[in-house]
């Protein structure tokens, strides 16, 4: 059974898909069978991963829908496999407000591909959506990329509301992984600041791993290379590598508490 995580924070430019398309790749390159599923219209993690957006025949949208298989739209990258996603997305929406039980459209849907994969990851919107409840409805965990400044704090409580809520209600199996520090610059005073906060606050729920801000990992995209194979040496390569790592190991801590 695979594991899946969502990789959500409702503010944008925080560094969600950049997390969710190295790790994806971090962990293809650590053995791992993964999908990742590209759950933004604006499609960036599908581009990232070399996958042309505007050509696409069906994606995660024609599953959303009912159109099509997980199967069906689902595309290969270098290592992993891309359920992926373009502006139709932004039809879903609205769309799925007509469905019964439209927050679980994607967890039945995945249900499909269940036994292929050891990691399906999500990639979210920057919006506590019907899309992002979705990925919510699917997820073991969740992992919450966050820049260690001023405003990181503020909507973290929204987020983890969200969180309690579907925990609650529609997934009781859903826990926050952990937070992870990205884009960070040790040269700031701020951000050591605020990523001390975040240890004292949230204690081993904040990843061991800091991901600096890193130049190589910026470029990628725009190559359609993970940042990870695009420039292995890179610091931020290196530093999204031990990130998998870390996750692996994570995981396999809490499944071992659960057995
Ligand atoms: P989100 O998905 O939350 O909107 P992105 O992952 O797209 O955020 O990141 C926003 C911008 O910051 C992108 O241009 C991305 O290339 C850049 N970026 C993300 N992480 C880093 C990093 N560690 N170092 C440098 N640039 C980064
Ligand atoms: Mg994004």
């Amino acid at each position: 059974m695979a594991k899946v995580f969502c990789i959500a924070n409702q503010k944008g430019g925080v560094g969600k898909t950049t997390t969710a398309v190295n790790l994806a790749a971090g962990l293809a390159m650590a053995k791992q069978r993964v999908l990742l599923v590209d759950l933004d219209p604006q499609g960036n993690a599908t581009m990232g991963c070399g996958v042309d957006k505007r050509a696409l025949k069906s994606s995660v949208y024609q599953v959303l829908v009912g159109m099509a298989s997980v199967q069906e739209a689902t595309v290969h990258a270098e290592g992993f496999d891309v359920l992926p996603a373009n502006r139709e997305l932004a039809g879903a929406e609205v769309e799925m407000v007509e469905f019964e039980s439209r927050e679980v459209r994607l967890r039945e849907a995945l249900a499909d591909v269940d036994g292929q994969y050891d990691f399906i990851l999500i990639d979210c919107p920057p919006a506590l959506s019907l899309l992002t409840l979705n990925a919510l409805c699917c997820a073991h965990g969740v992992v919450i990329p966050m820049q260690c400044e001023y405003y990181a704090l503020e909507g973290l409580s929204d987020l983890v509301n969200t969180i309690k809520q579907v925990c609650k209600n529609l997934n009781p199996n859903l826990t926050i992984i952990g937070l992870l520090r990205v884009m960070f610059d040790p040269r700031m005073t701020l951000a050591q600041q605020v990523s001390d906060q975040l240890e004292k606050h949230f204690g081993n729920k904040v990843f061991k791993t800091i991901i600096p801000r890193n130049v190589r990992l910026a470029e990628a995209p725009s190559y359609g290379i993970p940042g990870v194979m695009f420039d292995k040496t890179s610091k931020g390569a290196r530093a999204y590598l031990s990130f998998a790592n870390e996750m692996v190991a994570r995981v396999n801590a809490t499944a071992a508490v659960a057995a």
